[in-house]
């Protein structure tokens, strides 16, 4: 399985930029986790492949683009785009983003193909699918419903948190799966940020070390994503001094095997 975190910006020769402020995975050009970067930064290749968006929440750091992916391809789509989420989550899109105010209802739109965009609602803790992959979510801890996912094509497994706090199922979830050969996990505040990381429902790297315990599989990578691009750099060190083997931070515009 091939994943990508896409960059949310490029500098003046084109390189992403290391810092975040998007999510949006890219899996096997074909399936993306998350949106918010989605209509800035796919080549004109997986713009061609992806039909398929699995949304963890409606954060906008998470779905900002998507609206603009839609539109860009909404004259040549020959099949819908396809948003997997809860029933709930889809709600809320549709109230707050596709609702004809911030942007048109594209679920109810036609082009001279069909329709250009799909609710797909998945259940939480039953097994979907998403394109060749076959996925799970699981509530976790964060201040609008967000899930956690297990995802595998069959070889490899994966998991990604989304945003958190401390959390249990997502755990318990994993812990099942008989393998996993990654974890995308977010650390998003640094250690003296505690107070706010636990108003806002997210990780700092001791949090990040805490939730670790609560995992039996090892040899996995685990990579720390969703750093807040103001403290990246203090993140990083507090992240690289849990001395945890194969912690790293996730690089942006990279394409990671497994
Ligand atoms: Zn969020
Ligand atoms: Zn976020």
């Amino acid at each position: 399985m091939q994943i990508e975190l896409l960059p949310s910006s490029f500098d003046a020769d084109g390189r992403a930029s290391a810092a975040q402020r998007l999510t949006c995975f890219l899996i096997d050009n074909r399936v993306s986790v998350d949106a918010g970067s989605i209509g800035i930064a796919l080549s004109e290749d997986q713009r061609r492949t992806v039909r398929d968006v699995i949304v963890t929440h409606p954060h906008m750091d998470h779905i900002a683009s998507l609206p603009i992916f839609v539109d860009d391809l909404f004259g040549e789509l020959k099949e819908p785009i396809r948003i997997h989420a809860t029933s709930q989550i889809i709600g809320l899109l549709e109230r707050d983003v596709f609702n004809d105010s911030v942007y048109p209802r594209f679920a109810a739109l036609s082009n001279v193909h069909g329709r250009v965009m799909e609710y797909v609602p998945f259940e939480i803790g039953k097994q979907f699918k998403a394109a060749h992959l076959s996925v799970t979510a699981v509530p976790v801890n964060h201040i609008v419903p967000t899930v956690g996912l297990l995802v595998s094509d069959g070889d490899s497994t994966i998991a990604f948190s989304s945003d958190t706090a401390e959390t249990e199922e997502f755990w318990t979830m994993i812990n099942r799966a008989q393998r996993l050969d990654a974890l995308f996990i977010e650390a998003s505040f640094p250690n003296s940020m505690r107070p706010l990381a636990e108003a806002s429902k997210h990780l700092t790297p001791a949090m990040l070390r805490d939730e670790l315990t609560k995992l039996n599989h090892n040899g996995m990578d685990i990579l720390a994503v969703h750093i807040k691009p103001a403290y990246r750099d203090t993140v990083i060190n507090e992240l690289k001094n849990l001395a945890i083997d194969k912690l790293t931070v996730m690089e942006a515009g990279r394409v990671y095997e497994w």
